[in-house]
């Protein structure tokens, strides 16, 4: 499970946020990977989701019950999905910090919110862009690396709706590939972080 910071001077963006003590005891170590980038969390003044599933959701609450980023100042959910997040028991503290999230809008003047919908109904991506380049930062448009670069029509039981998923894998892919974009996914293998590129059947991932 990856989690993705976006440094613009003082201020930190958090997309997405892991699943802290939520599941299983493999994961939930966004803090530990924050201290290992040299990120205080009290940086964090904003934190967006990418879709509500408790992978992503559940790191705003520390396993001790503290909250995840002290400071944070701005919580922003797809609007689709604000009544699933607020429907989260263990996260009611921030049931009504959350605010809407809709396509187009800017979080700051570099990162602008994307609808790619199918996984979840209000699947988000980001769009980044820093010094002429730009980093699609997709959530779970792809979650079996290994084989969904290959086969970008394969879906799965957790897509929410496997067709809306396959048709907005395929834009994502192909948006990343056709203009060079870096990509940066939750599910992608360490270092989560890489280009996309198109074969001659579907596309292949270059990690960075
Ligand atoms: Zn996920």
């Amino acid at each position: 499970m990856n989690a993705f910071a976006i440094e613009e001077g003082e201020a930190i963006t958090l997309i997405d946020t892991g699943s802290s003590n939520a599941w299983h005891p493999t994961m939930g170590f966004l803090p530990q990977a924050l201290g290992e980038a040299k990120i205080a969390v009290d940086r964090i003044r904003t934190v967006a989701f990418t879709h509500t599933h408790l992978d992503h959701i559940h790191g705003l609450i520390l396993p001790d019950g503290g909250d995840g980023f002290p400071q944070l100042a701005r919580l922003l959910v797809p609007r689709a999905e604000l009544d699933m997040f607020r429907s989260v028991a263990r996260l009611s503290r921030f049931h009504d910090r959350a605010q809407p999230l809709d396509s187009g809008q800017r979080l700051s003047a570099s990162i602008e919110a994307i609808a790619a919908p199918g996984h979840e109904i209000g699947h988000t991506c980001f769009r980044v862009t820093s010094r002429g380049e730009t980093l699609l930062i997709w959530g779970d448009t792809v979650h079996v690396p290994s084989l969904q670069f290959d086969r970008p029509e394969v879906a799965w039981e957790f897509d929410a709706d496997q067709e809306q998923a396959r048709a907005s894998r395929l834009r994502i892919l192909g948006l990343a590939a056709d203009n060079g974009h870096f990509v940066a996914g939750a599910h992608l293998d360490s270092p989560g972080v890489g280009r996309v590129h198109r074969t001659e059947t579907a596309f292949r991932f270059e990690p960075v």
